[in-house]
């Protein structure tokens, strides 16, 4: 008997989840392995992919019925949405990365039938930091994939093996770079209901290199169980003894790590906050609660699956409507930024004054929508420069319009040829 994760060729019988065996991946320049490049139609990167020539503005209104609406507020940052909500489940669900709402809404609709299969990852049976993608078809088979792996894995190449199943009703949960590449091949699929529920993703790596990170973190990397940078300014760490620690950003030895320690994808993807899922199930915008960006109809039915197991209210929001209160973060940012992809050291306040600045920042900084508002756009600021350094021909068509409106205020403007 092979541990629970063995691969099979078609469903088994007598487990909740498959690990169906995955093709190699297709070389490919700017790319996290969606998984597009191992299915029968790789020659699909060309439209598909995120880092080619993105169009969200046809693939918001395709998805949602109309294109983000730069007018709303909050649009511009966040994507099209209905209602945006701070929300945690009444039971938190043990070993889930927050409260588990993103387990719950999957386990929900294998539960009432309203899917065959849910694609996701599971934890690889020798590191539980890496992604494994897999197929759960039934609703207790969740527990087995609960909590965040570090790092991106093949989710898509996981369409086919569910088509050959004969699954028609499927559930995915994705980064934003893998539903870039769902939605705009989805007409293609045939499936008859998809319901896609997204997480935000930023910083992200390969797996190996995130192994690197822990080593800063901890002399026993091997003990850490959970890793999460919270609203509050703050990295938490959790180890195998039941121990919890709490590190501030401005503690981080993010400055020891390699300059290609996050790749130039991460470095430069442009979506955030995942605007072409049903719901976005993140925690930026809940001042330590999750956070729900409702963005169809589809998304509401999901919200409405978990009834009175959720708790949920409007998010808070410290930001004043002239942008003041995140301005200087995100300047700050830029400057270090520049810096950085210009080779220069980063300008950083001396290490007595870091635990000071480090207590007063979730006291003082931007909360809420407000923080995540400054994530939001600090992301867009770190598209633009690494791009223009390292891939300027691509900028023209990987970076839409809103992204350039995004910076416009910090002086961040388009050279000739950059836009589109
Ligand atoms: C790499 C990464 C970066 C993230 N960055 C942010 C961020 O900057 N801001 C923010 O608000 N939220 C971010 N999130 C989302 C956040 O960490 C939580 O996953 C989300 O809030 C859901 O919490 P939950 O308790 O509902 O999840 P759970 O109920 O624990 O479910 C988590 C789900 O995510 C899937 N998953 C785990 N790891 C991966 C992976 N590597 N790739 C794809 N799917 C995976 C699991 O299979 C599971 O289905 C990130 C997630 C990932 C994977
Ligand atoms: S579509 Fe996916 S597999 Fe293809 S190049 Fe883009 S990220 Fe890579
Ligand atoms: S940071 Fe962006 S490119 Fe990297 S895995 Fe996340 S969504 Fe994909």
């Amino acid at each position: 008997m092979g541990n629970r994760l063995s691969t099979h060729a078609v469903p088994p019988a007598d487990r909740p989840v498959w690990t169906p065996e995955i093709a190699p991946a297709l070389p490919r320049s700017l790319c996290t392995d969606c998984g597009i490049s191992r299915t029968a139609s790789a020659g699909d990167c060309g439209t598909a992919c995120q880092f080619i020539k993105p169009d969200y503005t046809a693939l918001e209104t395709r998805v949602h019925g109309r294109a983000r609406d730069l007018a709303k507020p909050d649009e511009l940052f966040f994507g099209p949405f209905r209602q945006l909500l701070k929300a945690s489940l009444k039971a938190p669900i043990a070993g889930a990365q927050w409260t588990g709402i993103t387990t719950r809404i999957a386990e929900k609709l294998l539960e009432s039938g309203a899917v065959e299969a849910v694609l996701t990852m599971a934890p690889d049976a020798q590191d539980k930091w890496k992604p494994v993608p897999v197929i759960v078809t039934r609703a207790e088979g969740m527990a087995q994939v609960r909590g965040m792996r570090m790092g991106y894995a093949p989710l898509l190449a996981l369409l086919e093996p569910a088509r050959a199943a004969g699954y028609r009703r499927v559930a995915i949960i994705g980064i934003p770079c893998q539903v870039h590449a769902l939605r705009a091949l989805e007409a293609k699929l045939g499936f008859e209901r998809l319901y896609v529920i997204g997480t935000p993703c930023s910083d992200n790596t390969t797996t190996e290199n995130f192994h690197e990170f822990l080593a800063l973190l901890s002399d026993q990397p091997e003990t850490i169980t959970y890793l999460e940078f919270r609203a509050d300014y703050h990295v938490e760490l959790r180890f195998d003894d039941g121990r919890t620690k709490a590190v501030p950003f401005l503690m981080l030895p993010l400055s020891d790590l390699r300059p290609d320690f996050f790749p130039l994808t991460c470095r430069t993807c442009v979506d955030y906050t995942n605007s072409l899922a049903d719901i976005t199930v993140g925690y930026m915008g809940g001042t330590g609660e999750q956070w729900l960006i409702v963005r169809n109809a589809r998304g509401s039915e999901l919200v409405a699956l978990l009834g009175d197991e959720l708790k949920s209210g409007p998010p808070e929001d410290n930001g004043k409507p002239d942008g003041s209160k995140r301005a200087g973060a995100v300047k700050g940012f830029l400057a270090n930024t520049e810096r950085a992809a210009g080779g220069l050291p980063l300008r950083r306040m001396p290490k007595w004054v870091r635990p000071l600045v480090g207590w007063l920042m979730p006291r003082v900084g931007p909360r809420g929508l407000e923080f995540a508002r400054t994530r939001v756009e600090m992301k867009a600021v770190e598209s633009i420069i690494h791009l223009r350094r390292e891939k300027p021909r691509r900028m023209k068509t990987m970076l839409p319009d809103h992204v350039w409106k995004l910076v416009e205020r910090y002086g961040l403007t388009p050279r000739d040829g950059e836009r589109g």
